[in-house]
């Protein structure tokens, strides 16, 4: 089994409120703690700048008076302190996003003793299963990515000092024992699947993860995200979305297809 760090420290790449663009809380305003380091290659990842973790990366903070810039390095206290800079009023929904943020499970396990009051999402690609493990108590709504194998490209470790050493996924194989671990641990719990759906895809890729969803976590809603194009990886056509949609239907799945709002908002 993975050793796992007690570092409670994690990499912040940015602090910043906006409004949900994905998923089953798609268009709430909330804030978004965002966490830098991803081991993962997905080939349409719209935020390759959030892969890489060093000494020299700074935190954006986009309160209220203007963006701060912090060094990124942060406990749970120092980054609650900046989620409630960044909120414009009342305490909001926090989602926290990456990167990857299972990277850093002592961290996320404590967030809550510091956001009381607020409701605390994760979205996370779904692909380490003892993490997400571990911290799945302290959330209340887990956002899961369900990758196809056929779009990730090489792991790359992060290599740094305090990171989550579970080894993440690089065969098929891989994929589909993770993928089953986290729909267990989300099945009955308040959570949401998601799916990149691209043009170059045939139908059957993706029907092997709801089939899944179906049998493992049948009460957790699907919701079907065309990709927004990004280096040569288009979206699909409408009649290829709405195939897919009467295979989940027929697998009697609670199916939805949601652009990325943030992106068709222009918003971060
Ligand atoms: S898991 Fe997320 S951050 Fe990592 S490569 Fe995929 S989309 Fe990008």
């Amino acid at each position: 089994m993975a050793s796992t760090s007690t570092s409670t420290r994690a990499p912040i790449m940015e602090v910043f409120a906006s409004i949900q663009g994905e998923g089953a809380y798609a268009g709430q305003a909330q804030v978004f703690l965002r966490l830098a380091g991803c081991p993962l290659r997905c080939e349409w990842c719209d935020t390759p700048s959030s892969w890489s973790v060093d000494e020299e990366r700074s935190a954006r903070v986009a309160t209220a008076e203007g963006t701060k810039r912090y060094s990124a390095w942060a406990n749970p206290f120092q980054a609650a302190t900046w989620v409630a800079a960044c909120e414009p009023r009342d305490a909001r929904t926090v989602s926290v996003t990456g990167g990857e943020p299972l990277m850093w499970p002592e961290f996320l396990l404590g967030l809550p003793d510091m956001l009381a009051g607020r409701r605390l999402h994760l979205e996370t690609a779904a692909a380490h299963p003892e993490a997400l493990k571990r911290v799945a108590p302290v959330f209340d709504h887990l956002s899961l990515d369900l990758k196809l194998p056929e779009d990730m490209g090489e792991v790359v470790p992060i290599g740094v000092d305090g990171v989550h050493d579970e080894p993440s996924p690089r065969t098929p194989e891989d994929w589909t024992r993770v993928r089953r671990e986290v729909l267990a641990i989300a099945a009955d719990r308040d959570a949401c699947a998601k799916i990149v759906i691209r043009s170059d895809r045939p139908l059957s890729a993706y029907l092997p993860l709801l089939e899944d969803l179906e049998r493992l976590a049948p009460n957790v809603p699907l919701y079907l995200t065309p990709v927004s194009p990004i280096g040569g990886v288009g979206a699909p056509d409408p009649g290829f979305l709405e195939d897919l949609v009467e295979e989940a239907r027929d697998l009697h799945l609670d199916v939805r297809v949601i652009p990325q709002l943030h992106r068709v908002l222009s918003i971060p």
